[in-house]
């Protein structure tokens, strides 16, 4: 090799190393963190989107509109199982560290209604648009509306079910619920978001925890984030996000503010072994915590998929 060519294997070698540096710094100092084997590709997504320049709200959005996206999933998005008349309605909700935040719930053929959720954050003075004024409010978005179809997957789930019309929330299978997601940024900046179909046969109507700020999401830069799935009614009647935030600001590490918020649901179900509830919090320090009532929540730590530890052993 001649001093030129050294010079510039070398100079390249350095780039390389310095840019690696940057990239290394700016990933080691970005987490996010989601809900079920399905959190990894959203990770994924969104942690390109911080590489790339956008914002802490943006890789949020990202991250979840991946899995919004995808027809094989049977929680989230279109190709969700229906309510027990045979249609999909979905809830989404977005928050930032600042107390911004916007939801949609009960609404249908909204291919991402996280992302009319971030519309009504960042286009109207309100929180929450339900049903028919939410659609609405797509249209005026310029969101086009798809009829409602069944995928043949739900369809033919939901014809099984029909069958029996017995609903019992199934507790634990790989690869279902909302996705929760949660990202702090290298400014130490903080988002989340959560978006899903709901609990399978649900009643028409039915909202669940995850468009409702408190309960399927909260979040604060001054302390820290959590995000829940599971059995939404649970997770309402405790404010279970909310109340692991607010243990964070009372000193608890994310994981003793996840199992603060899961045993406030299990000693106030009675039943509660017959349902699952996962939750997942991160603080400011860029710890996490993780904690389920039942064995086999499954979560995505950046690339990583984990389990949490649970309260039934
Ligand atoms: N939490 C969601 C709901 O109750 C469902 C889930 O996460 O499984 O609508």
């Amino acid at each position: 090799m001649n001093r030129r060519s050294f010079l510039q294997t070398s100079v390249g070698v350095a780039t390389l190393a310095s840019t690696s540096r940057i990239f290394a710094r700016s990933d080691d100092a970005t987490l996010v963190i989601s809900t079920w084997n399905h959190g990894l590709p959203a990770n994924i997504a969104a942690r390109a989107t911080l590489r790339n320049g956008g914002t802490v709200l943006d890789a949020v959005e990202h991250g979840v509109m991946i899995v919004e996206a995808d027809p094989t999933n049977l929680s989230v998005g279109l190709g969700g199982l229906p309510d027990r008349d045979g249609i999909v309605t979905l809830d989404a909700s977005i928050m930032t560290g600042d107390c911004r935040a916007g939801s949609v719930c009960f609404v249908q053929g909204i291919a991402h209604p996280i992302s009319l959720a971030r519309m009504v954050m960042e286009r109207t003075p309100h929180v929450i648009l339900a049903g028919l004024g939410a659609e609405r409010f797509a249209r005026e978005q310029g969101i086009s509306q798809v009829p409602n179809a069944l995928t043949l997957q739900a369809r033919k789930a939901w014809e099984v079910w029909c069958k029996e019309k017995n609903y019992s929330p199934v507790i634990n299978i790989e690869n279902h619920d909302t996705i929760g997601l949660l990202a702090i940024n290298s400014s130490g900046e903080m988002a989340g978001a959560c978006t899903t179909s709901g609990l399978a046969f649900k009643a028409h109507g039915r909202v669940g925890d995850s468009p409702i700020i408190g309960a399927g999401l909260y979040v604060d830069n001054e302390v820290g984030a959590a995000t829940c799935t599971g059995l939404g009614e649970s997770v309402l009647r405790t404010l279970a996000s909310f109340l692991a935030v607010e243990s964070m600001r009372s000193g608890a590490s994310p994981q003793q503010a996840c199992e603060t918020a899961i045993k406030r649901i299990v000693s106030k179900h009675s039943n509660y072994k017959d349902f699952q509830v996962g939750i997942l919090a991160i603080d400011r320090q860029r710890r996490h915590g993780a904690y389920s009532i039942q064995k086999g929540f499954s979560y995505a730590l950046n690339e990583e998929l984990k389990t949490s530890a649970s309260y039934i052993g």
